[in-house]
């Protein structure tokens, strides 16, 4: 039996084990605030011997700034009798959060305190505080629209941006649904939803429809159960970049229909030399494909003769340094012919991209050389006429001096006399050949057959070509070939062309002549051997005077037979291939 005397065993004794036992610190104090017991888990929480903690009152272990919890504390214990609430208390270890439960003992009006650690707890709640705090913060002060719906798609809140995302007051967002923003319900929309309830988050770019019909495209992220069980959609308006790419595709379009459209050649080319781009113009003049272009050098579209490489070497140069450059390129065509391309190009600094103009300036440059031929024609012409006229009348007396003294020369005299008179023809022709030149000449235009002419011509020469082993074959066209003209002008020039024909075949050999119908407003005479041929660099200066290349010739025949054909409105085109021949084409109009 245990007896209340047996003071090891008594109740008091048991309860005071108890007291030191217990987890939770314990502090009985008296009527006058001051601590008369402590149990040895406060002590220990406290890092304090009790002798050191008896006597003083609690605010002595807890910080100043905290002291009004103790004072509501002590008013709520007075007038319930009992008070929780949580203070901070220090020690040597720093400071400890302890939720604290004062009962006051009526019998005696001490009052004993019940102490809990709650230090890790409330740091934590602490912290939830904060991050709530920051969470609303953001919410209120993002940029961008966020908001949060329910399963059914209802927005339950929003912020402020997304309000003026939405073009609404919040009451008018708060309630609404998602699915009646949504511009089209098409393929793409499906596939968000789709990917949403299927990974738990999207984010993707949508056109939505605003209360105020106005859409937006907007770049979104949403995220299911991101916030208290609500989905939550972050949004981003990016109409202005939507438009924008919409004006560039625009403008893209516009500059592609010129690109496509333009008479011109043009080529988009890299720092690399390498083609980016040709339009259909350029394939044309260049007679090539668009796909032999690209991808390949801009050194490729020219071929490697006439100095051309080096040209466009030297535009790539002079690109990088002026940033535009400007020129003519020669190209030989495989049929001899040869085109002259005036080019323009740029270099675009941002982009790194340069762009070539040329077009087709072979006609302009061809008219520019026959103009400046018949210039020189005119002067030499205007020269000629003074000349022939004041060499002709010493020339008619020498003449008729040399044919009298013809009857009284000795035999042996002779054969000078025939070199004296055989030269004085020569001058006779090469005068005559200047007056033609002669600016106001009496010529008279008249309808004529020129395959008659033409063939009067061929029997007039029949005689030398017999001479020189040269066959003549004439063909003919079975039309009507009566044009307005001066026969005996183009008499001349036959024979001048005729006559060459058969100086370029010493040999012997075979002349065409052939007289077509082009069409219903162009004959064509063309004269065709099969003498040494005309290099191309020397096709030019065919028709300019005194050009040459025989020891005694005058280089005055063909410029008489330009300028003859050019006065009845029309023109000559020579096609010569070296070794083989040369063709001679008299282009006359009907009219
Ligand atoms: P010429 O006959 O007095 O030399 P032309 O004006 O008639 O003067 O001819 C000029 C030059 O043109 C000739 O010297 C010759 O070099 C060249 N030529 C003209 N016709 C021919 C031809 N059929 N074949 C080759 N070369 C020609
Ligand atoms: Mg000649």
């Amino acid at each position: 039996m245990i007896t209340s005397e047996n003071n090891t065993l008594s109740p008091n004794h048991f309860s005071y084990d108890i007291f030191n036992q217990i987890l939770d610190g314990i502090i009985i104090t008296n009527k006058n605030g001051f601590i008369v017991d402590v149990n040895l888990a406060f002590c220990q929480y406290v890092d304090l011997k009790k002798e050191s903690i008896l006597g003083y009152s609690l605010s002595h272990f807890v910080p100043q700034n905290e002291h009004y919890k103790l004072r509501s504390n002590k008013k709520l214990l007075d007038e319930n009798g009992k008070v929780r609430g949580i203070i901070p208390i220090h020690h040597s270890r720093g400071l400890s959060y302890f939720d604290i439960l004062t009962t006051v003992d009526s019998t005696n009006g001490n009052t004993i305190s019940v102490l809990r650690d709650v230090t890790d707890k409330s740091t934590l709640k602490q912290q939830t505080e904060q991050y709530e705090y920051i969470f609303q913060d953001l919410f209120i002060e993002a940029l961008d629209g966020i908001i949060f719906w329910d399963l059914k798609g209802n927005i339950i809140n929003a912020n402020y941006a997304a309000t003026r995302i939405f073009e609404s007051d919040i009451q008018d967002l708060i309630g609404s649904n998602l699915s009646t923003y949504i511009a089209k319900k098409n393929d793409h929309y499906e596939k968000i939803v789709k990917k949403l309830f299927n990974t738990g988050a999207v984010r993707d770019e949508i056109l939505l429809i605003m209360p105020n019909g106005q859409k937006k495209l907007l770049e979104f992220s949403s995220r299911l159960h991101s916030v208290d069980g609500f989905h939550m959609t972050i949004l981003r308006n990016i109409s202005q970049r939507y438009e924008m790419e919409q004006e560039l595709r625009k403008s893209e379009q516009k500059f592609r229909k010129v690109f496509e459209g333009s008479l011109e050649g043009l080529i988009l080319w890299n720092d690399e030399k390498v083609i980016i781009d040709i339009n259909q113009s350029a394939c044309q003049l260049l007679n090539c494909e668009r796909h032999e272009f690209l991808g390949n050098s801009i050194l490729g579209i020219v071929p490697e003769c006439n100095g051309n490489i080096e040209k466009i070497e030297n535009m790539v140069k002079l690109l990088k340094k002026n940033g535009k450059n400007d020129g003519t390129l020669i190209i030989h065509l495989s049929d001899d012919s040869i085109k002259y391309f005036e080019y323009s190009s740029i270099y675009h600094l941002y982009s790194n991209v340069n762009f070539s103009v040329f077009k087709d300036v072979t006609e302009k440059i061809e008219m520019e050389n026959r103009l400046k031929k018949s210039d020189t024609l005119n002067v030499v012409g205007e020269l000629a006429a003074g000349i022939a006229h004041e060499i002709r009348n010493p020339m008619t007396a020498l003449k008729g001096f040399i044919q009298l003294l013809q009857g009284e020369m000795q035999e042996s005299q002779a054969m000078y006399f025939q070199v004296i008179l055989s030269e004085l023809n020569r001058i006779d022709s090469i005068i005559n050949e200047f007056l033609i030149l002669a600016k106001p000449q009496a010529v008279k235009y008249s309808k004529v057959d020129v395959t008659t002419i033409m063939k009067e011509t061929v029997d007039l020469l029949t005689a030398q070509a017999v001479l020189y082993n040269v066959q003549f074959e004439t063909y003919f066209d079975q039309f009507l070939s009566i044009i307005c003209c001066e026969p005996n002008q183009l008499k001349k020039v036959f024979v001048n062309l005729i006559k060459n024909a058969i100086e370029v075949m010493p040999t012997g050999g075979k002349i065409v002549i052939r007289i077509e119908s082009k069409d219903d407003k162009n004959i064509c005479i063309s004269i065709q051997d099969e003498g040494v041929g005309i290099p191309t660099g020397k096709l030019k200066k065919l028709g300019e005077p005194f050009y040459t290349t025989k020891e005694r010739g005058t280089g005055l025949g063909l410029m008489v037979s330009y300028k003859i054909i050019e006065e009845h409105k029309g023109f000559i085109k020579v096609e010569s291939v070296e070794g083989v021949g040369t063709t001679f084409h008299i282009y006359l109009p009907v009219q």
